[in-house]
């Protein structure tokens, strides 16, 4: 096997305590899902030749979601989408489409990703809550729905 890189070793490291190998099959999706510009459906990433079939890409999927390598979003669209997890890329949120499900990446500027921590920790703290994270999705028409 050709030298690991550090994205690889990361995932490998997610995936041990698990007992899953980093198979082919599972690589495979992990590449798609990291050469994706936005969050892809299952019918996507088949599309973005993955080489497996859907039961078996559903199943890693699955396992993969699991060991906290990638993440599914369900908004109510008619296909779940997946991205890889957080720690294997950056804090970001999500514009989904009312229409047609379309889910896009956004990164807020890092200044007002603080501003927001520190209300949430703020309204936390008034009921003894101590926050560690947040999700924000944003709802509403992409361009080709308008
Ligand atoms: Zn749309
Ligand atoms: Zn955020």
């Amino acid at each position: 096997m050709a030298a690991m890189s550090e994205f690889d070793r990361v995932v490998t490291d997610l995936l041990a305590p698990h007992d899953l190998r980093y198979t082919a099959g599972r690589r495979a999706l992990v590449s798609a899902l990291r050469a994706a510009d936005r969050p892809v459906t299952l019918p996507e990433l088949l599309e973005m030749s993955v080489d497996l079939p859907q039961s078996s890409a559903y199943r890693n999927l699955s396992l993969l979601e699991d060991a906290g390598v990638v993440r599914r979003l369900v908004h109510g669209a008619d296909h779940a989408h997946y991205e890889l997890a957080e720690t294997l890329t950056e804090h970001h949120h999500h514009l989904i489409c009312n229409e047609c499900g379309l889910v896009q990446d956004v990164t807020l500027e890092p200044r007002l990703e603080r501003t927001l921590d520190s209300s949430f920790a703020e309204l936390a703290a008034d009921v003894d809550f101590v926050p560690t994270g947040h999700i924000i999705d944003i709802y509403g028409l992409c361009a080709d729905c308008r």
